[in-house]
Parts: C-alpha cells; structure tokens; sequence
C-alpha cells in the first residue's frame, strides 16, 4: 500500500479486512510502498514518513498482527531495486505500455508529468516486490488483476533464460465492494470526500450529514429508492441485517426519512469505529512502537530477499 496517510473506510473494506483475514491462513508479507509513491508523487516527498505511521499504526489498529504477518518498508530493502533493474532488462516496452492503467492515468492525472521512466517501469518494480518472496498468490481486486499477470510474464521470461528461479504467482481474487463516499463518486483521499478510521463519532455524523442520497428523493414524503442511494452501500457494509432490511423497507414507502437513515448509519458505523480507535490507542501514546514494528518486519524481511537475490546472481551469472 502506497504510503498516503490516514487510511479511509475504502481503504479498510476494499483492503485491510481481507489482508486481517487472510493472515490466519497464509504466510503473508504487507509493505509500504514508498518507492511507488515517488512514482507519481517525485516532486513533493515532505509528508512521506509521517504518512508512512499513520498507515501502520492504521494497519495495527485494523487488526493486521505483526506476530502473524510480516510487513516492512519497501526502500529498507535495495534488493528489491536490485531485482527490478534485472527485470527491466528482461522486459519488452509493449508489455508495459499495454498496461491498461498506465494509458488510463497518463490520461487522468493532468497536475503531473507522469511521462518518466520510473511511472512505466512501475509494474516491472511491482513484479520484483511480490517474486522477491517467490508468492504463491498476490490478494488484490479486479484492477489489479493485470499488473499480477505481467508479473507472471516477466517470471516466466527470466525463468526461459537463467532457469527456473521463480513461480508464477496467481490472483487471490478479493470481491471488493467500491465503497462511496460523501459525494457519491468512490471514496478516495484525492477526491476529499473520505471517512477515516480514526473520525470522531462527531465528525462521522457531520460527513454523513452532507453525505448525498438519492437525487429523486426530494422531499421528506417522497418515497426513496436504496439501490440507488450511496448511503444505503454503507449501511449494506457497517449495518446489522434488521436495519438494513428497515432501511431498505421503509425508505421505499417513505415512512423513514434521509436524516433517520443517516443517524441509524452513524450508530452502526461508530460502532465499528470504536474498537479500531482504541486498538490505536497505544500506537498514539508511544509512537515509536511502529517504527519498532517496521524495523522488525523488515529485518524478517532481509533475510527473504537476500537469499532471493544470491540465487537470482547466481542464475545470471553475475557470480
Ligand atoms: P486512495 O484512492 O484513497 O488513494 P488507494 O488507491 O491508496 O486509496 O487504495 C489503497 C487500497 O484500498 C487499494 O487496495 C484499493 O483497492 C482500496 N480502496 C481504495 N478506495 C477504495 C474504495 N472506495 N472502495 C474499496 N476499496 C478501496
């Protein structure tokens, strides 16, 4: 996860839920991909490191256990550049201009230049973050289900000339709801319509306040229609099933009105809050237990991706 700060409701149902999962059953690595972010991000890095602990203390207070899964520091690691430069040479132009959401941000992102060598060769960086530790299964959603099968074709590539050193890594494929925020587009810090893990219960009131509905429902006694109304896609997420089943039932015939539907959300959704702020707690009190954290895991880490790298050398000759 690229290091951009606070982590948002998104954030949590769209990722950190399935990695807290998944990290009962699988040996699992977690990182904090500031190297990525520098690939669109170069020009202005003063936030990086502060970013990088409200991220992980994020990740902790989610419940992502650092007894059972190992998450680091991407630029800790100078293997992993070291294996994406060993890629590159491997790796035709064609395939990385082919990637659908290179073409897609060249054309959306327009307050920066992203025309440089470092935001093509992100997904051949992306393939030498997740063959380090030789994967199995990468867990991500629909969107980035292209950049896993590049990975499998630059594994593939290396493997056909220095011998099989790596497997090819398949798809842990998450259904991740798109989860709306205040404004109806998906939730996302760049869009400033996000509800963060760690808001007030206040505050969560006063975001949902503005939150909009249904743009048929204009008055009180008109009658509403859920599936249409962002609101209801949280309520589908953080709600029990009776009152997604009242909310449901009786926004249709209008016997409950928008502000109700909200503070019955607002209920729920703090209710889900709590526990995630108070496991956060500790992280607040002694910020360096992060850090801490972070060194740990990346020493864990090391240690994979140094015997990765003397058998990738190895492979190609280079020693
Ligand atoms: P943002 O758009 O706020 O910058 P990121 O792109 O950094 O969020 O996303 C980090 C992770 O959270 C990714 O796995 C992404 O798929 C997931 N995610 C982000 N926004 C949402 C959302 N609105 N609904 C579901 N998942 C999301």
């Amino acid at each position: 996860m690229r290091p951009t700060g606070k982590l948002h409701l998104g954030n949590l149902v769209g990722a950190l839920q399935n990695w807290v999962k998944l990290q009962d059953d699988y040996e699992s690595f977690h990182f904090v991909a500031d190297w990525h972010m520098l690939t669109t991000d170069y020009a202005d890095t003063a936030d990086l490191r502060a970013n990088t602990w409200e991220m992980v203390a994020d990740w902790l207070a989610g419940g992502l256990d650092p007894e059972k899964a190992t998450f680091f520091i991407q630029s800790l690691l100078p293997e992993h550049a070291e294996l994406h430069l060993l890629f590159s040479m491997v790796t035709p132009l064609g395939w990385l201009e082919r990637v659908p959401t290179y073409k897609e941000q060249l054309d959306n992102i327009k307050d920066r230049d992203l025309h440089t060598y470092g935001f093509l060769g992100y997904p051949v960086l992306q393939a030498a973050d997740i063959l380090m530790y030789k994967a199995q299964y990468v867990p991500v959603g629909e969107d980035q289900v292209a950049h896993v099968e590049l990975t499998r074709e630059i594994a593939r590539r290396f493997n056909s000339f220095y011998g099989r050193v790596f497997p090819e890594p398949r798809v842990l494929l998450t259904p991740t709801p798109k989860l709306p925020g205040t404004d109806g587009r998906k939730m996302s810090k760049s869009y400033d319509n996000a509800i963060f893990l760690g808001d007030a219960p206040d505050v969560v009131s006063s975001k949902l306040a503005t939150m909009i509905t249904d743009p048929a429902r204009k008055r009180r006694t008109d009658p509403g229609n859920p599936d249409v109304c962002p609101v209801f896609d949280l309520h589908k997420v953080f709600s029990s099933s009776e009152t997604i089943d009242r909310v449901n039932r009786e926004c249709r015939t209008a016997e409950i009105g928008c502000l109700d539907c909200k503070k019955l959300l607002a209920q729920h959704l703090n209710e889900s809050l709590a526990p995630i702020q108070e496991r956060r707690k500790p992280y607040e009190q002694n910020p360096q237990r992060v850090w801490d954290i972070l060194e740990a895991g990346t020493a864990k880490a090391r240690q994979v991706a140094q015997a990765t790298m003397a058998e990738v050398r190895a492979a190609v000759k280079l020693k």
